[in-house]
């Protein structure tokens, strides 16, 4: 496999040039640097860095994980360590708008991973899928071979795995060459995963997707757009899947988060 560069310690990165991360602006959401891109600005550059044969780590931000990363600081070194980190979700963009008065593009993970299938479908790039329960991922992939011919993909492998068989997944992904990976891992599993193995990977495009396999399979279904607009998408979540409601507590701490820091300047412990 031909081995790119690796722009997570920065080093390789000219700042200011084509391709760099460096000269983005970035919005600070209580404590997470949030590159301020639009959905072409990304995809342009993301492009732009695979013809520099540099190495992309995208994360898709949401509330939930924001406050993931306030309370672990192993995933908050996780998101620092990726190249790009972007506004998954309404939250993230409300407290963008709300902290710092900048307006920023919600760019979910799931509409991001289906750009990339895309963009790979017309170029001839392959995809790595992993994650998701055991044949989720080969459904998804009959999807999109359906929606986008000429699709290829470079293998997929579900995300049950044990620590045994860590070593024979990475010797896989780096055995089929993939152009983009795409880790379905939930989050910050998938991120804690690539913090971990992404540098060894050297995979041009690397982004964690969520339930983005589940949805493409026909498994779980998104909120309609107007939903998504009205920023009400975790409502929707909430419905379809009850079981998250534990985990979706965190998003009136995310809320109490930027409240505080807004009229107080000061963040939030746990
Ligand atoms: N998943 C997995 N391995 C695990 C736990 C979860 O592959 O050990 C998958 C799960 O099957 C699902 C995805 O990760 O496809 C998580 O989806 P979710 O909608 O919860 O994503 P999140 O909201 O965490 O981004």
């Amino acid at each position: 496999m031909k081995k790119r560069t690796a722009s997570n310690g920065k080093q390789d990165v000219h700042g200011g040039n084509i391709g760099s991360t460096d000269a983005i602006p970035t919005v600070d959401i209580l404590g997470i640097s949030i590159h301020q891109l639009t959905r072409r600005e990304l995809l342009q550059l993301l492009r732009e860095r695979l013809e520099q044969e540099l190495t992309t780590w995208l994360v898709t931000v949401n509330a939930e994980l924001v406050v993931r990363a306030g309370d672990d600081s192993a995933v908050a070194s996780a998101l620092e360590k990726a190249d790009l980190r972007v506004a998954d979700g309404a939250g993230v963009v409300w407290a963008a708008r709300a902290l710092r008065d900048v307006e920023l593009e919600r760019l979910p993970g799931v509409e991001i991973a289906e750009e990339l299938v895309k963009w790979a479908a017309e170029e001839g790039l392959k995809v790595y899928f992993l994650g998701a329960e055991p044949g989720v991922a080969e459904a998804a992939v009959g999807q999109l071979c359906h929606r986008y011919p000429g699709f290829v993909t470079a293998g997929c492998r579900h995300g049950y795995f044990t620590e045994m068989e860590k070593e024979d997944i990475l010797e896989e992904i780096k055995g089929a060459e993939p152009d983009i990976l795409l880790v379905a891992l939930g989050a910050p599993r998938q991120e804690l995963w690539l913090a971990e193995h992404q540098g060894e990977l050297s995979v041009p495009v690397a982004v964690g997707v969520g339930g983005t396999f589940d949805v493409w399979a026909g498994r779980v279904k998104r909120a309609p757009a107007w939903m998504g607009d009205a920023g009400l998408e975790w409502l929707f979540r909430l419905i379809v899947q009850p079981w998250r409601v534990r985990r979706m507590l965190a998003l009136p701490r995310f809320v109490q988060r930027v409240i505080k820091e807004k009229y107080t300047g000061r963040r939030s412990e746990k």
